[in-house]
Formats: structure tokens, C-alpha cells, sequence
């Protein structure tokens, strides 16, 4: 017999392979280097572990010009404009870049468009870093829609050249209706190369909607700066849980929420590693969610390898 009380574990959730490099990058520079070593926004958005670099010795700054001339800074995984890249340049900084590898791509892309002289209309998040990272590459070429309701104002200079790219870490379904009502509005709109959307987004928010229709309630982990975990709120209520709570951390469960719910469904956005995880489960536990089970809709093997300054040297 089952318990009337379970919990379903979304699987996959948690660390993707762009934060797992990056975390790691700020963890070798740190036993390479030794302390300070500076990092340019959260390395990651997620507060735990800021929390926990910053304990070993990382400082967190917002913009190069914090950084004392000739000092180690790492750019984050959200990648950064060739502005940046010049500010530090200009403080004779030394740089290890932890952008992940497939935003690196969609910076290439926006280059490679802007080059062809495309209307580039990027999907995202205003205010977002990797945002302004992106349309730095091409900030004449680069216009940003922030979502459907956005589209209205959208204007373009030649409607046979126009391309849309987008974050990597947007909502999947609403992302498709803004491309829906572009191409409304631009029937000749071309396609990316290839999906901005990246593998761990998607396969977070495919594996939460299979979830959250069996679910009362859905408890995401992760930082309210965290694009990717918000979007999977966003899709447990669309895909029917009878609500969603994002946390950074299991004591901010308010026990009201678990008031008559028989099924809790539990995932993590992509920058949040599993400790925060286990102490929810854990604490569903001692509420008397013992049954715990498994909702797999993906396995993913996929590793970056570090950035070049710390990969180990290959034997002469
Ligand atoms: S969420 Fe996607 S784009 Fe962002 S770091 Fe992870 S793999 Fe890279």
C-alpha cells in the first residue's frame, strides 16, 4: 500500500554542465591562485553557493573597475560584452572566463548575424546578464523582446533580413508564442541555427510538467535570480499543480503549504546543487512525506571541460 503522503522527485533537476564548470573554475582558481580571487556578478545564480565561495576567500563584484589593477577576476557563467572584456583589459586584470559553452554559442551567433548585417531580435529578460552580455557582442544590430506583449513594438529595418535568438534559460512554451506572434508580424523571420534554449533548461521543464499534474504542491529550489528555477514555477502551475513555491532553502517552507497535500513535487533550477535538495526531502520526511519517488524524463552525461588556464598540462 502507498503512503497518502509522497513525494516526487523531478529527475533531471540541479546542476547543469555550465554551472558545474563554473562553480569548479572559481573552486581550481582559488587552490591555484590562493585568495582573493575576484568574480564579476554571482558566478552562478544561486545565494548557497555564493555564500560558500565567498567563505573560501572569492569576492564578488559588479563591475571590473572594483577589481584592483592586476588581480585574478573570473567573468560568470552568464558570459559578458567585449566591453567588459576591454574594462578589463584596461586594469591589466588577469581573466579566466567561466561563461558557459552554449552561451559562448549564442554569442557567436548574434556576431556571426550582426556581421550579415540581420535585425537580430533577442528573446529574454531585461535586465538579465547574460542579456546584456549577448546583445553587447552587437549592440547596434541587437534588439531586445522581452516576452509576447513585447512584440507589438518591435520595428525592424529590412523584413527579409531579421533572425531571433534568445537566453538560454527562458520558459519554452512562452518563448515559442513570442516567436509565433514575430513571425505574425514578420513572416520572413529565420530561425536560429540551433536551440538558445539550452538541453538543461528544457529537460528541467519537461520533467517538472510531467510531474506537476499529480502534484498538490511543487517546491523548486532555487534563487529568486535565477531565471531557469523561476521559469520552472511558472511551468508546474501551467502544467497543473495546485500551486508552486520557489525557495532557496527547505527552512523557508511555510508548513501552510503543506496542509492537505497528499503529493509534493520537488525539483531545482540548474545553478543549485543537491544538498539544498536532500535538506527539503529531508524535511518533507519529518512532515511525514516518507514515499519518495522518482520522475525521470531525461539522462544527461553531458561535462564541459574547464577553461584552458586550469586544465591540467598535458605530459610533454
Ligand atoms: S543553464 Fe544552460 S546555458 Fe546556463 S549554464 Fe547551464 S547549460 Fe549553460
Amino acid at each position: 500500500m502507498t503512503s497518502a503522503k509522497r513525494v516526487l522527485l523531478a529527475e533531471p533537476r540541479g546542476y547543469c554542465a555550465g554551472v558545474d564548470r563554473a562553480v569548479e573554475t572559481v573552486e581550481k582558481a582559488l587552490e591555484k591562485h590562493g585568495a582573493p580571487v575576484y568574480v564579476r556578478k554571482e558566478i552562478v545564480h544561486n545565494r548557497h553557493v555564493v555564500e560558500t565561495l565567498q567563505e573560501k576567500g572569492v569576492i564578488f563584484v559588479d563591475e571590473t573597475d572594483e577589481v584592483p589593477e592586476g588581480a585574478l577576476l573570473v567573468f560568470s557563467a552568464h558570459g559578458v560584452s567585449p566591453a567588459v572584456h576591454a574594462g578589463a583589459a584596461e586594469r591589466h586584470l588577469r581573466t579566466i572566463d567561466a561563461t558557459c559553452p552554449l552561451v559562448t554559442k549564442v554569442h557567436q551567433e548574434a556576431k556571426r548575424f550582426a556581421r550579415d548585417d540581420y535585425d537580430i531580435l533577442l528573446i529574454g529578460h531585461e535586465g538579465h546578464e547574460e542579456v546584456e552580455g549577448t546583445a553587447g557582442e552587437a549592440p547596434e544590430h541587437v534588439q531586445l523582446v522581452d516576452g509576447p506583449e513585447a512584440v507589438e513594438s518591435v520595428t525592424v529595418r529590412d523584413e527579409d533580413k531579421v533572425i531571433w535568438l534568445s537566453q538560454t534559460t527562458l520558459s519554452v512554451d512562452e518563448t515559442m508564442e513570442t516567436v509565433r506572434r514575430l513571425r505574425e508580424k514578420f513572416p520572413k523571420l529565420q530561425d536560429p541555427p540551433s536551440d538558445d534554449i539550452c538541453y538543461a533548461t528544457q529537460n528541467r521543464q519537461v520533467a517538472v510538467k510531467a510531474m506537476a499534474p499529480q502534484c498538490d504542491v511543487v517546491i523548486v529550489v532555487g534563487s529568486n535570480n535565477s531565471s531557469n528555477s523561476k521559469r520552472l514555477v511558472e511551468v508546474a502551475l501551467q502544467a497543473g499543480a495546485g500551486a508552486s513555491y520557489l525557495i532557496d532553502f527547505a527552512r523557508e517552507i511555510d508548513p501552510a503549504w503543506l496542509t492537505g497535500a497528499g503529493t509534493v513535487g520537488v525539483t531545482s533550477g540548474a545553478s543549485v546543487p543537491e544538498v539544498l535538495v536532500r535538506g527539503v526531502v529531508e524535511y518533507l520526511a519529518r512532515a511525514g512525506f516518507t514515499d519518495v519517488e522518482t520522475v525521470t524524463t531525461a539522462n544527461e552525461t553531458l561535462v564541459f571541460a574547464l577553461p584552458r588556464e586550469l586544465r591540467p598540462r598535458a605530459k610533454a
